[in-house]
Protein backbone atom coordinates (compact mmCIF):
# COMPACT_ATOMS: atom_id res chain seq x y z
CA UNK A 1 0.00 0.00 0.00
CA UNK A 2 1.14 3.76 -1.27
CA UNK A 3 0.81 6.15 1.48
CA UNK A 4 0.68 9.22 -0.58
CA UNK A 5 0.95 12.57 2.10
CA UNK A 6 2.63 14.70 -1.10
CA UNK A 7 -1.09 16.77 -0.76
CA UNK A 8 -4.62 16.74 0.06
CA UNK A 9 -5.25 16.75 -3.86
CA UNK A 10 -4.30 13.34 -4.14
CA UNK A 11 -7.69 11.73 -2.92
CA UNK A 12 -10.18 10.12 -5.29
CA UNK A 13 -14.18 10.46 -4.95
CA UNK A 14 -15.99 8.24 -2.25
CA UNK A 15 -18.94 6.28 -3.44
CA UNK A 16 -21.33 8.83 -1.97
CA UNK A 17 -20.02 11.28 -3.82
CA UNK A 18 -19.59 9.59 -7.40
CA UNK A 19 -23.80 8.81 -6.74
CA UNK A 20 -24.09 12.16 -6.34
CA UNK A 21 -22.12 13.21 -9.22
CA UNK A 22 -23.57 10.08 -11.69
CA UNK A 23 -27.13 11.76 -10.72
CA UNK A 24 -26.31 15.43 -11.30
CA UNK A 25 -28.82 17.15 -13.78
CA UNK A 26 -26.63 18.87 -16.29
CA UNK A 27 -27.34 21.61 -19.02
CA UNK A 28 -24.70 24.03 -20.38
CA UNK A 29 -23.73 26.26 -17.70
CA UNK A 30 -21.71 28.91 -20.45
CA UNK A 31 -25.46 29.60 -21.30
CA UNK A 32 -26.44 29.64 -16.82
CA UNK A 33 -28.44 26.82 -17.67
CA UNK A 34 -26.65 24.01 -15.46
CA UNK A 35 -29.06 23.39 -12.76
CA UNK A 36 -26.50 21.75 -10.64
CA UNK A 37 -23.63 24.54 -11.34
CA UNK A 38 -26.13 27.11 -10.34
CA UNK A 39 -27.30 25.18 -7.26
CA UNK A 40 -23.60 24.92 -5.87
CA UNK A 41 -22.93 28.18 -6.69
CA UNK A 42 -26.01 29.78 -4.78
CA UNK A 43 -25.11 27.42 -2.05
CA UNK A 44 -21.60 28.71 -1.02
CA UNK A 45 -22.16 32.43 -1.59
CA UNK A 46 -25.30 31.92 0.98
CA UNK A 47 -22.75 29.99 3.34
CA UNK A 48 -20.36 33.17 2.97
CA UNK A 49 -23.18 35.49 2.89
CA UNK A 50 -22.24 36.63 0.11
CA UNK A 51 -23.88 37.90 -2.82
CA UNK A 52 -22.12 35.30 -5.85
CA UNK A 53 -20.26 33.09 -6.99
CA UNK A 54 -18.56 31.47 -9.77
CA UNK A 55 -17.37 28.04 -10.30
CA UNK A 56 -14.00 27.20 -11.63
CA UNK A 57 -11.66 24.54 -12.89
CA UNK A 58 -8.99 25.65 -10.32
CA UNK A 59 -8.30 27.14 -7.35
CA UNK A 60 -5.21 28.83 -10.01
CA UNK A 61 -7.97 30.30 -12.11
CA UNK A 62 -10.12 31.74 -9.03
CA UNK A 63 -6.97 33.57 -7.69
CA UNK A 64 -6.21 34.81 -10.66
CA UNK A 65 -9.47 36.02 -11.69
CA UNK A 66 -10.05 38.03 -8.39
CA UNK A 67 -6.18 39.79 -8.88
CA UNK A 68 -7.72 40.58 -12.48
CA UNK A 69 -10.72 41.92 -10.92
CA UNK A 70 -9.20 43.96 -8.33
CA UNK A 71 -6.12 45.57 -10.24
CA UNK A 72 -5.66 47.46 -13.38
CA UNK A 73 -1.92 47.93 -15.58
CA UNK A 74 0.58 49.54 -13.58
CA UNK A 75 -0.72 49.40 -9.82
CA UNK A 76 0.51 46.71 -6.78
CA UNK A 77 -0.74 43.84 -5.22
CA UNK A 78 0.19 43.11 -1.19
CA UNK A 79 0.83 39.62 -0.21
CA UNK A 80 3.31 37.76 1.68
CA UNK A 81 6.74 36.37 0.41
CA UNK A 82 5.44 32.82 0.81
CA UNK A 83 1.72 33.16 -0.74
CA UNK A 84 0.67 31.11 -2.99
CA UNK A 85 -0.57 33.91 -5.57
CA UNK A 86 3.14 35.03 -5.90
CA UNK A 87 5.26 31.55 -5.75
CA UNK A 88 2.85 28.88 -7.58
CA UNK A 89 0.77 30.74 -10.30
CA UNK A 90 3.31 31.03 -12.92
CA UNK A 91 3.75 34.95 -12.29
CA UNK A 92 0.33 35.48 -13.40
CA UNK A 93 -0.13 38.56 -10.93
CA UNK A 94 2.47 40.05 -13.57
CA UNK A 95 1.28 38.12 -16.58
CA UNK A 96 -2.57 38.13 -16.02
CA UNK A 97 -2.72 41.46 -14.82
CA UNK A 98 -0.04 43.52 -16.08
CA UNK A 99 0.99 44.31 -12.20
CA UNK A 100 3.22 44.64 -9.63
CA UNK A 101 3.87 42.72 -6.40
CA UNK A 102 4.98 43.65 -2.87
CA UNK A 103 6.24 40.74 -0.91
CA UNK A 104 5.93 41.45 3.11
CA UNK A 105 7.58 38.90 5.71
CA UNK A 106 5.91 37.76 8.63
CA UNK A 107 5.86 34.42 11.06
CA UNK A 108 4.71 31.54 9.55
CA UNK A 109 3.09 33.11 6.53
CA UNK A 110 1.15 35.61 8.21
CA UNK A 111 1.01 39.44 7.85
CA UNK A 112 0.08 42.34 10.38
CA UNK A 113 -2.11 45.22 9.92
CA UNK A 114 0.73 47.58 10.51
CA UNK A 115 3.02 46.33 7.98
CA UNK A 116 0.07 46.43 5.31
CA UNK A 117 -0.10 49.79 6.14
CA UNK A 118 3.22 50.37 5.93
CA UNK A 119 3.19 48.92 2.43
CA UNK A 120 0.90 51.29 0.62
CA UNK A 121 2.89 52.94 -1.70
CA UNK A 122 2.37 56.77 -1.29
CA UNK A 123 0.42 58.92 -4.26
CA UNK A 124 4.19 59.42 -6.55
CA UNK A 125 4.42 59.33 -10.10
CA UNK A 126 7.23 56.87 -9.28
CA UNK A 127 5.04 54.09 -7.36
CA UNK A 128 3.08 51.43 -9.11
CA UNK A 129 -0.77 52.11 -7.29
CA UNK A 130 -1.45 50.14 -4.32
CA UNK A 131 -4.77 48.39 -4.78
CA UNK A 132 -5.19 45.42 -3.40
CA UNK A 133 -4.00 43.20 -0.83
CA UNK A 134 -4.11 38.92 -0.80
CA UNK A 135 -4.22 36.58 2.21
CA UNK A 136 -4.06 33.15 2.59
CA UNK A 137 -5.97 31.09 5.17
CA UNK A 138 -4.44 28.47 5.90
CA UNK A 139 -1.24 29.65 5.13
CA UNK A 140 0.19 26.81 2.97
CA UNK A 141 4.08 27.33 2.88
CA UNK A 142 3.46 28.84 6.68
CA UNK A 143 2.66 24.98 7.42
CA UNK A 144 -1.20 25.35 7.49
CA UNK A 145 -1.04 28.23 9.87
CA UNK A 146 -4.50 29.85 10.46
CA UNK A 147 -5.17 33.74 10.27
CA UNK A 148 -8.20 34.12 12.86
CA UNK A 149 -10.97 36.53 12.62
CA UNK A 150 -9.03 39.12 15.03
CA UNK A 151 -6.00 39.00 13.02
CA UNK A 152 -8.10 39.84 9.78
CA UNK A 153 -9.98 42.59 10.93
CA UNK A 154 -7.58 45.76 11.59
CA UNK A 155 -6.37 44.19 8.03
CA UNK A 156 -9.16 44.92 6.24
CA UNK A 157 -9.38 48.12 8.39
CA UNK A 158 -6.66 49.17 6.79
CA UNK A 159 -8.08 48.34 3.38
CA UNK A 160 -11.23 50.40 4.31
CA UNK A 161 -9.10 53.80 5.26
CA UNK A 162 -6.89 53.32 2.31
CA UNK A 163 -9.57 52.46 -0.49
CA UNK A 164 -7.84 49.03 -1.50
CA UNK A 165 -9.53 45.65 -1.75
CA UNK A 166 -9.55 42.88 0.54
CA UNK A 167 -8.54 39.12 -1.33
CA UNK A 168 -8.77 36.04 0.48
CA UNK A 169 -7.12 33.08 -1.00
CA UNK A 170 -8.68 30.31 0.89
CA UNK A 171 -8.33 27.50 -0.57
CA UNK A 172 -8.07 25.32 2.56
CA UNK A 173 -10.23 27.98 4.79
CA UNK A 174 -12.27 25.33 5.29
CA UNK A 175 -9.42 23.71 7.73
CA UNK A 176 -9.10 27.03 9.09
CA UNK A 177 -12.82 27.44 9.78
CA UNK A 178 -13.33 23.32 11.67
CA UNK A 179 -10.28 24.03 13.46
CA UNK A 180 -11.59 27.70 15.24
CA UNK A 181 -14.75 26.98 14.77
CA UNK A 182 -15.72 30.77 13.20
CA UNK A 183 -18.46 31.13 10.76
CA UNK A 184 -18.31 31.15 6.72
CA UNK A 185 -20.34 34.30 7.10
CA UNK A 186 -18.17 36.45 9.13
CA UNK A 187 -15.56 35.66 7.17
CA UNK A 188 -17.33 36.61 4.08
CA UNK A 189 -17.92 39.64 5.49
CA UNK A 190 -14.45 41.25 5.62
CA UNK A 191 -13.39 40.28 1.84
CA UNK A 192 -14.54 41.23 -1.85
CA UNK A 193 -13.35 38.43 -2.82
CA UNK A 194 -12.66 34.70 -1.60
CA UNK A 195 -11.51 31.64 -3.33
CA UNK A 196 -11.86 28.25 -1.69
CA UNK A 197 -10.76 25.34 -3.40
CA UNK A 198 -12.95 22.18 -3.81
CA UNK A 199 -10.56 19.79 -4.21
CA UNK A 200 -8.09 20.21 -1.39
CA UNK A 201 -9.64 18.92 1.76
CA UNK A 202 -12.90 18.79 0.74
CA UNK A 203 -12.13 15.63 -1.29
CA UNK A 204 -13.55 16.99 -4.85
CA UNK A 205 -11.90 15.75 -7.99
CA UNK A 206 -12.45 19.21 -9.37
CA UNK A 207 -12.66 22.85 -8.72
CA UNK A 208 -13.08 25.88 -6.94
CA UNK A 209 -15.35 28.71 -6.59
CA UNK A 210 -14.80 32.45 -6.10
CA UNK A 211 -17.49 34.23 -4.09
CA UNK A 212 -18.11 38.14 -4.38
CA UNK A 213 -20.57 40.72 -4.95
CA UNK A 214 -23.19 40.23 -7.98
CA UNK A 215 -21.09 43.18 -10.15
CA UNK A 216 -17.74 41.18 -9.69
CA UNK A 217 -18.78 38.05 -10.18
CA UNK A 218 -20.94 39.20 -13.14
CA UNK A 219 -17.28 40.64 -14.51
CA UNK A 220 -15.61 37.44 -13.04
CA UNK A 221 -17.60 35.08 -15.38
CA UNK A 222 -16.40 37.19 -18.52
CA UNK A 223 -12.71 36.73 -17.58
CA UNK A 224 -13.41 32.67 -16.89
CA UNK A 225 -14.92 32.71 -20.49
CA UNK A 226 -11.77 34.32 -22.15
CA UNK A 227 -9.25 32.43 -19.67
CA UNK A 228 -10.98 29.37 -21.35
CA UNK A 229 -12.42 28.65 -18.32
CA UNK A 230 -16.14 28.52 -19.41
CA UNK A 231 -17.00 24.58 -18.80
CA UNK A 232 -20.35 23.30 -20.19
CA UNK A 233 -22.32 20.24 -18.47
CA UNK A 234 -20.15 20.92 -15.62
CA UNK A 235 -22.80 20.03 -12.95
CA UNK A 236 -21.65 16.34 -13.01
CA UNK A 237 -18.68 18.11 -11.23
CA UNK A 238 -20.09 20.19 -9.38
CA UNK A 239 -22.49 17.64 -7.97
CA UNK A 240 -19.55 16.82 -6.26
CA UNK A 241 -18.85 20.37 -5.06
CA UNK A 242 -22.47 20.20 -3.02
CA UNK A 243 -21.94 16.41 -1.87
CA UNK A 244 -18.99 17.71 -0.03
CA UNK A 245 -20.18 21.13 1.63
CA UNK A 246 -22.58 18.84 2.78
CA UNK A 247 -20.34 15.33 4.24
CA UNK A 248 -16.75 16.69 4.05
CA UNK A 249 -16.59 20.00 5.86
CA UNK A 250 -16.82 18.65 9.56
CA UNK A 251 -14.57 16.11 9.26
CA UNK A 252 -11.42 18.04 8.81
CA UNK A 253 -10.67 18.54 12.04
CA UNK A 254 -10.01 14.51 11.77
CA UNK A 255 -7.38 15.46 9.36
CA UNK A 256 -5.59 17.79 11.89
CA UNK A 257 -5.56 15.47 14.52
CA UNK A 258 -3.82 12.63 12.45
CA UNK A 259 -1.10 15.33 11.09
CA UNK A 260 -0.73 16.65 14.63
CA UNK A 261 0.26 12.68 15.71
CA UNK A 262 2.31 12.59 12.51
CA UNK A 263 4.27 15.68 13.39
CA UNK A 264 5.45 13.91 16.78
CA UNK A 265 6.61 10.85 14.66
CA UNK A 266 8.84 12.76 12.47
CA UNK A 267 10.55 14.34 15.27
CA UNK A 268 11.50 11.26 16.61
CA UNK A 269 13.72 11.01 13.57
CA UNK A 270 17.59 11.73 14.43
CA UNK A 271 17.56 13.99 11.36
CA UNK A 272 14.22 15.91 11.79
CA UNK A 273 15.84 18.94 13.41
CA UNK A 274 12.08 20.59 14.19
CA UNK A 275 8.36 20.39 13.06
CA UNK A 276 6.62 23.36 11.84
CA UNK A 277 3.47 24.08 14.91
CA UNK A 278 0.72 21.76 13.58
CA UNK A 279 -2.30 23.70 13.10
CA UNK A 280 -4.61 22.02 10.49
CA UNK A 281 -3.59 19.27 7.86
CA UNK A 282 -0.06 20.68 6.72
CA UNK A 283 3.40 19.58 8.57
CA UNK A 284 6.57 20.37 7.43
CA UNK A 285 10.13 18.80 8.96
CA UNK A 286 12.81 20.26 8.86
CA UNK A 287 15.89 18.06 8.32
CA UNK A 288 19.73 18.20 9.89
CA UNK A 289 22.45 16.15 8.24
CA UNK A 290 19.96 14.70 5.60
CA UNK A 291 18.55 16.01 2.39
CA UNK A 292 14.69 16.39 1.45
CA UNK A 293 15.77 14.40 -1.61
CA UNK A 294 17.68 11.47 0.81
CA UNK A 295 15.13 11.67 2.98
CA UNK A 296 12.12 11.11 0.06
CA UNK A 297 14.54 8.55 -1.07
CA UNK A 298 14.44 7.14 2.59
CA UNK A 299 10.41 7.43 2.44
CA UNK A 300 9.98 5.96 -1.35
CA UNK A 301 11.85 2.46 -0.52
CA UNK A 302 8.79 2.23 2.56
CA UNK A 303 6.27 3.46 -0.21
CA UNK A 304 5.63 6.58 1.50
CA UNK A 305 5.50 9.25 -0.35
CA UNK A 306 6.15 13.59 0.44
CA UNK A 307 7.05 16.54 -1.12
CA UNK A 308 10.67 18.75 -0.84
CA UNK A 309 9.45 22.09 0.65
CA UNK A 310 12.55 24.28 0.90
CA UNK A 311 16.48 23.30 1.19
CA UNK A 312 15.59 21.86 4.07
CA UNK A 313 11.74 21.44 4.16
CA UNK A 314 9.87 18.25 3.62
CA UNK A 315 5.90 18.90 3.55
CA UNK A 316 3.49 15.96 4.28
CA UNK A 317 -0.39 16.76 4.19
CA UNK A 318 -3.48 14.64 5.72
CA UNK A 319 -6.27 13.97 3.60
CA UNK A 320 -9.45 12.03 3.39
CA UNK A 321 -8.31 9.21 2.14
CA UNK A 322 -5.41 8.77 5.23
CA UNK A 323 -7.17 7.18 8.22
CA UNK A 324 -6.41 6.14 11.23
CA UNK A 325 -4.91 2.39 9.64
CA UNK A 326 -2.78 4.69 7.01
CA UNK A 327 -1.30 6.58 10.10
CA UNK A 328 -0.36 3.72 12.05
CA UNK A 329 1.18 2.15 9.39
CA UNK A 330 2.95 4.97 8.49
CA UNK A 331 3.83 4.98 12.07
CA UNK A 332 5.57 1.73 11.64
CA UNK A 333 7.40 2.72 8.45
CA UNK A 334 9.03 5.78 10.17
CA UNK A 335 10.84 2.87 12.75
CA UNK A 336 12.50 1.44 9.83
CA UNK A 337 14.05 4.67 8.27
CA UNK A 338 17.33 5.54 10.09
C1 LIG B 1 -3.84 24.47 -4.16
C2 LIG B 1 -3.84 25.89 -3.83
C3 LIG B 1 -4.39 26.84 -4.69
C4 LIG B 1 -5.02 26.50 -6.02
O1 LIG B 1 -4.41 25.51 -6.70
P1 LIG B 1 -5.02 24.75 -7.96
O2 LIG B 1 -4.18 23.54 -8.04
O3 LIG B 1 -4.88 25.67 -9.10
O4 LIG B 1 -6.47 24.44 -7.68
C5 LIG B 1 -4.39 28.15 -4.28
N1 LIG B 1 -3.87 28.52 -3.10
C6 LIG B 1 -3.36 27.63 -2.25
C7 LIG B 1 -2.84 28.10 -0.92
C8 LIG B 1 -3.31 26.29 -2.57
O5 LIG B 1 -2.79 25.42 -1.72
Amino acid sequence: MIIDLRSDTVTKPTAGMKEAMFSAPVGDDVFGEDPTVNALEEKAAKLFGMEAALYCPSGTMTNQIAIRLHTRIQTEVICHKYSHVYLYEGGGIMSNSLSSVKLLEGNLGKMTADQVKAAINPDDVHAPETTLVSLENTMNKGGGSIYTLDEVKPIKEVCKANGLKLHLDGARLFNALAESGESPANWGAQFDTISICLSKGLGCPVGSLLLGSKADIKRARKVRKVWGGGMRQAGFLAAAGIYALDHHTQRLTEDHARARALGEMLLKLSFVSEVFPVATNIVIARLDRVSPEDFMKKLADQNVKAVKFGPDLVRFVTHLDFGDDQLEEFGKRLISIK
